[in-house]
């Protein structure tokens, strides 16, 4: 079998690390798996209505674009980019967080099926979670490393999604996601926070993420990680979008999921 990691930087490896970070959505949860489907026809819609005279194929591919450009960073930054691409063709936007809240209302309806088969338990933790997740967590448990959660998702949905998920337990150093205050946060100042007031040293952090912000913070103290390149909601094979923007920030390594455990374990504790 080709090996499905693979090896960017071949000195790298995690011997010395104590402490792992991980991003929640997309890199162990697929729970919101299927949220650009959500977002953009919302705002491909309001778009179309202005007739401007684009086609909709033509709005779907400007506003893939932006959103794709935006993703990693809090969901306030899109609606933003949506307001102003409304203002930019003669209406009269709303509040960017009033259109955050139609999405997320729009996505808890779309994702509700999956919350209520996880609490009814007709869905099994591990079907939400990528490939693999839940073994690597439990190695990097019994490794004795510290590990923190850190997303751009708000902090209480997070924290409930990773409940049901089974995999707040792991989480000894803390689950972080995004607060209201959207000025005040970013995913970028969270993880600095967490690595300055950690007891650790930068190089001793191990990055896991499918977003580039995780990944250029733990590379830019020092640190080694490993990019999610994960094709929600299959997680088969490497998304190539993601793949090169998390090469592009230095990650040390690319995985489409964490199936080839042993091989992963091998290549960072050899
Ligand atoms: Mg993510």
């Amino acid at each position: 079998m080709v090996s499905q990691i693979e090896v960017r930087n071949p000195e790298a490896n995690a011997s010395r690390a104590k402490v792992a970070l991980f991003d929640f959505d997309g890199t162990i949860s697929l729970i919101r798996a299927g949220w650009f489907d959500v977002m953009v026809p919302m705002m491909v819609e309001p778009l179309l209505e202005l007739k401007t005279g684009e086609s909709e194929d033509e709005l779907t591919a400007i506003v893939e674009e932006f959103v794709g450009q935006l993703t990693g960073r809090q969901t306030i930054y899109q609606m933003i980019e949506f307001a102003a691409q409304l203002k930019k063709r003669g209406a009269k936007p709303l509040d960017p967080v009033e259109y955050k809240h139609r999405y997320l209302d729009l996505l808890s309806e779309y994702i509700k099926g999956r919350i209520a088969a996880l609490e009814s338990g007709e869905t099994h933790p591990d079907e939400l979670i990528v490939p693999g997740g839940r073994r690597l967590l439990d190695t990097l448990k019994q490794r004795g490393f510290t590990m923190y959660l850190a997303s751009g998702t708000d902090q209480p949905f997070m924290r409930a999604e990773a409940k049901l998920l089974q995999v707040d337990g792991y989480f000894d150093g803390g689950m972080f996601g995004a607060l209201d205050d959207y000025k005040s946060f970013s995913k970028r100042i969270l993880i600095a926070k967490i690595i300055r007031e950690s007891e650790y040293a930068g190089k001793e952090f191990l990055g896991f993420g499918d977003g580039f912000v995780e990944i250029q913070n733990v590379k830019e103290v020092g640190g080694v990680a490993v990019g999610v390149a994960t094709d929600e909601p299959a997680c088969e094979n490497v998304d190539p979008v993601k793949r090169e923007r998390l090469a592009g920030v230095g990650a040390d390594w690319i995985v489409p999921n964490f199936s080839a455990h042993d091989e992963l374990v091998n290549i960072l504790f050899p």
